[in-house]
């Protein structure tokens, strides 16, 4: 059978395959200190899974409406309303199954074939793959060091910007360098989507996912409501990964264009679950706050341990759950100068599992700084101690076994 043409615009995740690969080290008898995965490994809160269990039993099995159940799109509108100062009623939310589905929808409802949207790279590789899918120009934007935190290129992503230009995909909290734009980059983005009459799609995944402060949405600045479409998510806050709940808040017409994709696609999300998601919202709050709690402690010891390897920078995000060390002089340290045999020969020496930079887009023209992720939400403080401890062990002692030759005779060691 020969496939659509179609299909070989369409990219993936390429971490599913470091997770295949932790799993086929883990089955051959090794331990796996997992550090890829961008799941959650504590439960969902007690009384979300109560709510869901009750709406099952009580006859919530059958279909639900295509947009949601009416209670949860009127909660989350509510939700948002009081975080970001928006002004949204349920008209303007739609139930999706899971985040990452809106991506898609919202490409489908509002880009042309042909359009350019602007998307972040290192970022989310969902995004690249889906413009293209769709017959959009993927066009990346980047971020760079600056003073302990990642900050947008706006100047690379002005320059990008062309008359065929007519959205931009922004993920504030960023997957996977924990970058969040500051105030500043806000209102620079929102004048820049003013002034060249931009879409937004305002993936904030991690919006609830925050130790210090508070997050701050570009959907707030004046004239942003109308021009962004929110990918909201329960599988973070509420770790509900698995459960696939997720919503697109947006301008109405939006909202009612991706309502009627979800007819002819899933018809609707799980009429169920969504009772869970009701009770997640209005319910007691301990649920997340203990989640937040747990993760921020992963987060102190993974920075702390990471900035204590020769070799590994590290900065320490106020929020999502992810790491992005600079490892440029680790890996020459180690003579493994390419990302993927660094992975490859970290997993079999010490179990330590993780995501490189060439999970999260095409390395961009003169990118020369090498940079890994770690996620700290599927991993438990003990393992992150021990495969950290060993991750240092590698990266300070002798040669790693099997080196082939050239890599071996410009090694640097240390
Ligand atoms: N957006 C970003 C940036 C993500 O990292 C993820 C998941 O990892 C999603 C969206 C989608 O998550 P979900 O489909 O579980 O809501």
């Amino acid at each position: 059978m020969q496939l659509a043409h179609r299909m070989t615009r369409l990219g993936t995740e390429t971490a599913f395959s470091v997770s295949a690969e932790a799993n086929a080290h883990r089955q051959a008898g090794h331990r796996v200190f997992p550090f890829h995965l961008g799941d959650i490994n504590i439960p969902t809160p007690e009384n979300v899974m109560e709510a869901a269990i009750r709406a099952m039993k009580g006859g919530k099995t059958g279909y639900c409406s295509n947009l949601g159940i009416p209670e949860l799109r009127e909660a989350l509108a509510e939700d948002v309303n009081r975080s970001h100062a928006t002004h949204y009623t349920l008209e303007n939310v739609v139930i999706e199954p899971g985040g990452k589905p809106v991506i898609g929808k919202f490409l489908l409802a509002l880009m042309n074939p042909g359009d350019q949207v602007l998307y972040p790279n290192p970022g989310y590789p969902i995004y690249e793959s889906q413009i293209e899918f769709h017959g959009g120009v993927a066009v990346p934007y980047s971020y760079r060091e600056g003073d302990g935190v990642f900050e947008l290129d706006l100047d690379g992503l002005e320059r990008a910007l062309t008359d065929k230009t007519r959205i931009l995909i922004l993920n504030d909290l960023q997957n996977p360098m924990g970058a969040e734009a500051s105030a500043h980059e806000r209102e620079r983005l929102a004048e820049i989507v003013r002034r060249h009459h931009l879409i937004v799609l305002l993936d904030e995944a991690y919006f609830d996912i925050r130790y210090e402060g508070r997050s701050q949405s570009l959907v707030s600045l004046a004239g942003m409501e109308e021009r962004c479409v929110l990918l909201y998510t329960f599988s973070k806050k509420f770790a509900m990964t698995g459960w696939r709940l997720g919503a697109a808040i947006g301008p109405r017409p939006v909202a009612e264009a991706i309502g009627k994709l979800n007819v002819n696609d899933e018809s609707c999300s799980n009429h169920f679950i969504q009772y869970g998601a009701l009770e997640g919202l209005r319910g007691d709050q301990s649920g997340p706050r203990r989640i937040l709690e747990e993760l921020k402690k992963r987060r102190d010891l993974c920075v702390d341990l990471l900035n204590g390897i020769p070799g590994v920078r590290c900065f320490r995000p106020r929020a999502t759950f992810y790491l992005f060390p600079n490892v440029t002089e680790a890996m020459a340290r180690t003579g493994l100068t390419q990302y993927e045999e660094f992975r490859k020969t970290v997993l079999r020496e010490t179990g330590v599992s993780f995501c490189s930079r060439l999970h999260f887009g095409r390395p961009l023209p003169g990118e020369v700084q090498k940079y890994i992720r770690f996620a700290y939400s599927g991993i438990d403080l003990p393992d992150i101690e021990e495969g950290l401890r060993l991750l240092k062990g590698f990266v300070t002692s002798s040669a790693p076994p099997k080196r082939t030759a050239p890599l071996a005779s410009t090694a640097a060691r240390g």
